[in-house]
């Protein structure tokens, strides 16, 4: 039997890009049930992982946890080698930019074109106008958008709008590509394209962690998968599949 009072080794390792230890979170609504409770997960460069559970499951709160939104009751979060819970609030910006972020409803600036919406990321950064004018076509390119430079985003179809959002998560070099249910809005041939485009931007080098509840699309791709239930991981597996509660 092991020791559990045996006092936890403390596990430095600077190659993770995400290491969660031992975390649990809180909310002050007085319920006293955490939204996680004990997670402890490592996830390593180029890993292409899928986090999957019910509805109220802590799939949010991990992602605010991941992205400095909130931070933990209980526990360690180290994303990037930043370790979240002592980060200096100035810092914060420039360990987010280090982040892509893909949202299910896209969050493009709807009157602006194609070419506009993925500047915007490089001009918050201060790219110079030389680079970005390289960068923002390479990256359109890579998306399977050349050629819709000067489009309207509001009127393009909900997967060329993902193109966008993915591109414009893309255009600052990420190394990780955080995607809060990419595909919540797509249609099933969208949805694998999509699906493909991440895989692809994984086999490139960045690594790609998907929030998802699409079931036929976990299953098919045959990725890592954490699934968590009421606050807990209840099962990480490589090459793993949807989990069926019902
Ligand atoms: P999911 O994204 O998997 O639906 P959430 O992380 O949103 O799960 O929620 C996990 C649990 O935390 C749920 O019980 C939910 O009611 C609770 N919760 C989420 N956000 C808040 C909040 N701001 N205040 C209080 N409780 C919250």
């Amino acid at each position: 039997m092991p020791d559990i009072k045996k006092k936890r080794k403390k596990v430095k390792n600077t190659d993770d890009i995400i290491f969660l230890d031992h975390v649990s979170k809180e909310y002050d609504d007085g319920t006293g049930a955490p939204a996680l409770n004990d997670v402890s997960v490592r996830i390593g460069p180029g890993e292409f992982v899928f986090i999957v559970g019910d509805s109220g499951s802590g799939k949010s709160t991990l992602i605010k946890l991941l992205l400095r939104e909130l931070t933990a009751t209980e526990g360690t979060v180290n994303v990037l080698g930043y370790n979240l819970n002592k980060i200096r609030h100035r810092m914060i910006p420039k360990f987010r930019r280090k982040i892509g972020i893909v949202f299910q409803d896209f969050r493009l600036l709807k009157d602006r074109n194609v070419y506009e919406n993925v500047a915007f990321a490089q001009r918050i950064i201060q790219v110079p106008s030389k680079e970005m004018k390289k960068n923002v076509p390479a990256v359109l390119a890579s998306v399977g958008l050349a050629g819709k430079y000067k489009v309207r985003t509001k009127s393009l179809s909900g997967g060329e709008q993902q193109r966008v959002a993915i591109a414009r998560a893309l255009v600052n070099e990420p190394t990780l590509l955080l995607c809060d249910e990419p595909t919540g809005n797509l249609d099933p041939v969208n949805t694998r394209e999509i699906m493909k485009l991440l895989n692809d931007i994984n086999q490139a080098g960045t690594t790609v962690v998907v929030v998802t509840h699409n079931r036929d699309i976990v299953n098919e791709m045959q990725k890592r998968v954490i699934t968590l239930k009421k606050g807990v991981i209840i099962s990480d597996e490589e090459e793993g599949a949807y989990i069926d509660e019902d």
